[in-house]
């Protein structure tokens, strides 16, 4: 078989992280290969991105969704294109035209991966991989270039291969894809498999953003069975980029055929994905109940779990004070004899109220911003109640943060306590900010000492909270018993040395006048 067009990425993004995508978070952790406990590179994918099953060809059975979406484009368009696994990419290379790549996080700029380098001042392992990844199959891109392949690069972190241009020239990339692809990704295709001329960087921008026929059904299954309902979000927060494109909301045909791909491929739970699930539908900042429940009676005919990408505290609340307890509905629908529990990341960015009406005022809506905090609690109090876990974002560094702000965040942290929760602190650092190293990752901006502070209580809430929702909620039904009792015992080994690990924190970061990162988190 030969392929016209190979889409792939490194280990780290074609992973089903065994089925549970909390745990590929853990792919955007540091590299353990050179301290003092040193884990393997082989244990590090064991743990956090096992390879994935694949068929004769090499092609994988679930795929990144947004890939997918890209080879649903080229194959509608006539082009003889698929996702490949990274481990069988070779077995294309001498007839390939076009070599795609995709990734979330090629350098290991993005938070999280850049926050927890910043922590343990190791590279990250998604960074690692790419890396790898790439040496090893630059002879083979240096051979077939000289017969005419173009490598393009595209995805969420499209934006970091700007600042690297050395590896531009020495991994042979020919085109730089910024922004969504399914508008324009078939032209530029086109253009290089009949030899003419295309641009260097293309971004595409929100006015050029594809519209809902323009974007396709996937033809193979997505990791963990993700599923798109909708790209956008109106509550115009200042440091987030999701907000500059046009709100769209997948019709229920459209995700159910897309459900049935997926369950037709064996992937039998999944993920409703979106910057505000609660939010399906809607026209404005309050949910919509009929369409809100008549999405998840969908997804519930076809996946035996369901759980949500993102979503906010003000929604989730919203949809229970204001429309007549939605959000309980919702759960009902949601948790039956086959599921106890679902889970979601929630931006809570700041606990600071000032900079919250200067960076997000729409964040609470349809509540005012000045109600933050009870915002946040009351929420909580309700997520807890119905059994939805939050995966909680905080933003560290953002722009005009004082220290006052800081103690704040702190102390709203400590008022989440009784909620069952996870908290992960990303730094924040403006683009203009960022530069490359030696070592080529970003380095540098300040850290106020009060940080420190706001790690340890992050810390300490996120370890009170781990044990329980690991063996309570999450690996209850797992059968990798290496898994649980890796998982297990790395949390009794923070338990047991919090104090020692407070230390470690605060000598890594006090004497850091600054920190790395990249663009902000969604939702
Ligand atoms: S940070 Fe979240 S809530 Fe704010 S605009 Fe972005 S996606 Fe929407």
């Amino acid at each position: 078989m030969r392929l016209d067009v190979i889409l792939t990425s490194d280990r780290t993004m074609m992973s089903n992280y065994h089925g549970k995508e909390f745990l590929g978070f853990g792919s955007t952790g540091p590299m353990f290969v050179d301290l003092p406990f040193k884990l393997s590179e082989k244990f590090h994918l064991y743990l956090f991105a096992p390879s994935l099953e694949v068929d004769k060809h090499g092609f994988p059975i679930q795929a990144p969704y947004g890939m997918r979406k890209v080879e649903a484009k080229l194959l509608e368009a006539g082009i003889n294109a698929r996702i490949v696994d990274p481990d069988h990419v070779h077995r294309y290379m001498d007839e390939a035209k076009v070599l795609m790549l995709s990734h979330h996080d090629y350098f290991g700029l993005n938070p999280p991966s850049s926050t927890w380098s910043v922590i343990v001042g190791k590279e990250p392992m998604n960074a690692y991989m790419f890396r790898k990844f790439m040496e090893d199959l630059r002879p083979h891109i240096a051979k077939a270039k000289r017969r005419g392949l173009k490598v393009i690069v595209g995805g969420p972190s499209a934006w970091q291969w700007l600042m690297f241009p050395d590896l531009v020239e020495r991994w042979g990339i020919d085109v730089i894809f910024d922004g969504e692809g399914e508008g324009a990704i078939v032209d530029v295709v086109k253009r290089i498999l009949e030899g003419r001329p295309v641009p260097k960087y293309i971004y595409i921008g929100a006015s050029e953003a594809p519209t809902l026929d323009d974007i396709p059904v996937i033809r193979g299954a997505s990791i963990n069975g993700l599923v798109e309902i909708g790209r956008g979000c109106p509550l115009g927060c200042a440091f987030c980029s999701v907000t500059l494109r046009p709100t769209r909301w997948y019709p229920l045909e459209k995700i159910e055929q897309e459900l049935m791909v997926n369950v037709s491929h064996g992937v039998v739970d999944g993920i409703l994905h979106s910057d505000d699930v609660p939010l399906y539908g809607s026209t404005g900042i309050l949910p919509n109940p009929d369409k809100l429940v008549a999405l998840h009676r969908l997804a519930k005919k076809y996946y035996r779990k369901v759980g949500w990408s993102h979503t906010t505290f003000a929604s989730v609340l919203a949809a229970e004070k204001k429309l007549g307890g939605l959000t309980t509905k919702i759960a009902e629908i949601i948790l039956d004899g086959r599921q106890e529990w679902w889970g979601a990341q929630v931006g809570l960015e700041t606990g600071s109220i000032r900079l919250a009406k200067k960076i997000m005022p729409g964040k609470a809506a349809p509540y005012s911003i000045d109600r933050w905090w009870d915002v946040v609690l009351e929420s909580m109090a309700l997520m807890h109640e119905v059994k939805l876990i939050p995966a909680i974002t905080i933003i560290v560094g953002l722009p005009g943060e004082e220290p006052d702000d800081v103690v704040q965040t702190i102390e709203l942290i400590e008022r989440m306590r009784p909620y069952r929760s996870l908290v992960v602190p990303l730094f924040y650092v403006p683009m203009s900010h960022i530069r490359a190293d030696k070592r080529g990752w970003m380095q540098r901006v300040n850290l106020l000492p009060e940080h420190i502070e706001l790690l340890r209580v992050v810390f300490r809430h996120s370890i009170y909270w781990a044990k329980d929702i690991l063996n309570k909620f999450y690996l209850k039904d797992s059968h990798n018993v290496l898994l649980k009792v890796f998982l297990n015992y790395f949390i009794g080994y923070v338990e047991k040395n919090v104090k020692k690990i407070d230390r470690y924190i605060e000598a890594q970061l006090s004497g850091l006048t600054s920190v790395r990162a990249g663009p902000a988190p969604r939702a």
